[in-house]
């Protein structure tokens, strides 16, 4: 389906943000919404905060900036979402909760609109299930930070339609992306390769093999990767982390993919990374 004019985000953490801030930057309405006004207003602060930034640098003009800020509503109810023509979904990457948005969104947006999920690994085939339109569902799987990284990994479930296919991808484009295809197995290109990275890193920290620093000094230099793994992972979210490796581990059923147990540790303290002020590094601010 062409013609997309509104498009709505679902959570407003560190992906959902970006989402919208691309979004209203490409001209599209934008509506966000999440489960308090605390996260929408953070989200806003994000967003003016990224956009200042751009200006700052002579990379945008003041008015390109008020004319996209402009552009994005924020909401808590699911039900604000009842005039998009796009919903892409940005909420936490569990399984239960992701399902239950799919279906309550059904009954929300009008019956031409299309369903994204930004998913890192969940099956898009599973998701459109618990849909009314499966051949409108897709995966559009952003990178952190949204509007700095270029791609947008596509992924087609087992009943999406070309007509879904090709407006997804125009939307990617129109956002300043390029897109890739990966296929509907769990973590689709880049979490498939990633997270057994990552993972391994943190086994290198629980086994002893060296210290924080030391294992991400040792790949930046040694392999000429711009953040070491750990990093990466406290950017990323280690409940994320996890979450995509319990998908990896259930879906393809090989130990390789089994989460490191101080992975596991480490959510249960709640030091979820760069996002909660404590991860594998301390962080001022949260
Ligand atoms: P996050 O923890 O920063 O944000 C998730 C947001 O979802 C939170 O603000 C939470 O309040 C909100 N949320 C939870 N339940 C909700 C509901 N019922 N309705 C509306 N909002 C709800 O997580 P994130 O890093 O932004 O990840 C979001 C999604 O993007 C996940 O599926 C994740 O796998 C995926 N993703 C993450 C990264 C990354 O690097 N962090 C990269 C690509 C994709």
């Amino acid at each position: 389906m062409s013609g997309i004019r509104t498009v709505g985000v679902v959570g407003a953490g560190q992906m959902g943000n970006g989402i919208a801030q691309v979004a209203a930057e490409a001209g599209y309405q934008v509506l966000m919404t999440d489960v308090a006004a605390s996260i929408l207003d953070k989200a806003r602060a994000t967003i003016q905060k990224n956009l200042g930034r751009a200006v700052a640098k002579g990379r945008a003009t003041q008015e390109h900036i008020d004319e996209a800020l402009a552009h994005i509503r924020t909401d808590t109810e699911l039900g604000a979402l009842a005039a998009c023509d796009v919903v892409i979904e940005a909420a936490t990457e569990k399984v239960d909760l992701k399902f239950r948005l799919f279906e309550d969104l059904c009954r929300i947006v009008p019956p031409h609109a299309l369903l994204a999920t930004n998913t890192s690994s969940i099956s898009i085939t599973a998701i459109a299930a618990h849909t009314d339109r499966p051949d409108k569902v897709i995966g559009m799987h952003f990178m952190n930070p949204v509007p700095v990284m270029q791609l947008v990994e596509v992924i087609r479930g087992l009943a999406t339609s070309q007509d879904t296919w090709d407006a997804t991808v125009e939307m990617a484009r129109r956002m300043g992306k390029t897109t890739v295809e990966g296929r509907d197995m769990p973590g689709f290109i880049v979490n498939r390769i990633l997270m057994p990275y990552l993972n391994e890193a943190v086994y290198a920290l629980y086994e002893g093999i060296g210290s924080v620093q030391d294992i991400d000094a040792a790949m930046r230099l040694g392999t000429n990767v711009p953040m070491g793994p750990l990093t990466l992972a406290d950017f990323i979210g280690l409940d994320t982390c996890l979450a995509i490796l319990e998908v990896l581990h259930q879906g393809l059923g090989d130990p390789k993919y089994r989460p490191c147990p101080l992975l596991r540790k480490y959510v249960e303290a709640g030091w979820l990374g760069r996002k909660t002020g404590r991860g594998f590094y301390p962080y001022l601010e949260a």
